[in-house]
């Protein structure tokens, strides 16, 4: 408890605990940017972040992808997500983290015009035990960096998914299956449209292709996925 009251009333750095800000300037230069943009499967370069046909053939799904991730999950990164997720209900640094992330974007010239925004859902009961959905938290601040509307109750999570580090990406795309669904009342609104769905961390891109894979079903034009960090 302390420690939360610390960063509310008198922040020191998440990080280095230098007094003034709860991520100090020289600890937000310390985040290791990714300077070029590549396939979610086998993570070598591709110039529009987007998945190789020869890759496709290695995943359960036949759908358009394209990524963009701000960072490598490593070091202040990793250390700044971990804490937002695990640590307290604290959300304060993953905005800094996204705003940094999306200033960073404008680099790639990341045409997200027309573009609904979408936060990746966690189950409700990792809802209940965190307090919030730290992919909301960014998927706001990406909505309004790039003007886009945003909805978060068009997607659902059913299936409550232990943290998957340990597993292969064939187990995680097992441990996915159905994971997620429409919610009825809102089909509507994903006939014809397109979509960002945004999470705080890409690891074997499972996750995005699983919901991205519901949302096709659906009917969408077009899915693209924005992550703050990618862990390789
Ligand atoms: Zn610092
Ligand atoms: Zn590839």
């Amino acid at each position: 408890m302390d420690e939360v009251l610390n960063i509310l009333f008198c922040p020191d750095c998440i990080i280095c605990k230098s007094k003034g800000s709860i991520i100090c300037e020289k600890c937000l230069c310390s985040f290791k940017e990714i300077n070029e943009r590549f396939c979610l499967i086998c993570n070598k370069f591709d110039n529009e972040g987007r998945i190789h046909q020869k890759c496709l053939t290695k995943i359960p799904y036949k759908i358009y992808l394209e990524l963009f991730s701000a960072y490598y999950y490593v070091d202040n990164v990793r250390k700044c997500i971990k804490l937002s997720k695990y640590k307290a209900r604290i959300f304060a640094p993953l905005k800094k983290l996204t705003k940094k992330a999306l200033k960073y974007s404008l680099n790639f010239n990341l045409n997200y015009s027309g573009y609904i925004v979408l936060p990746v859902p966690i189950h409700s009961q990792k809802l209940k035990e965190r307090g919030y959905n730290q992919a909301e938290i960014i998927a706001r601040q990406v909505s309004t960096f790039y003007k886009l509307k945003y909805e978060d109750n068009l997607l659902h999570r059913e299936i409550y998914t232990k943290s998957q580090y340990k597993n292969t990406r064939k187990e995680r795309y097992r441990n996915l299956k159905g994971a997620f669904t429409i919610n009825k009342r809102y089909c509507n609104k994903i006939k014809g449209n397109k979509f960002l769905l945004v999470d705080d961390l890409c690891t074997s891109g499972a996750t995005f292709l699983e919901s991205a894979n519901v949302l096709y079903k659906a009917g969408a034009l077009d899915v693209r996925c924005f992550s703050l960090a990618k862990k390789f």
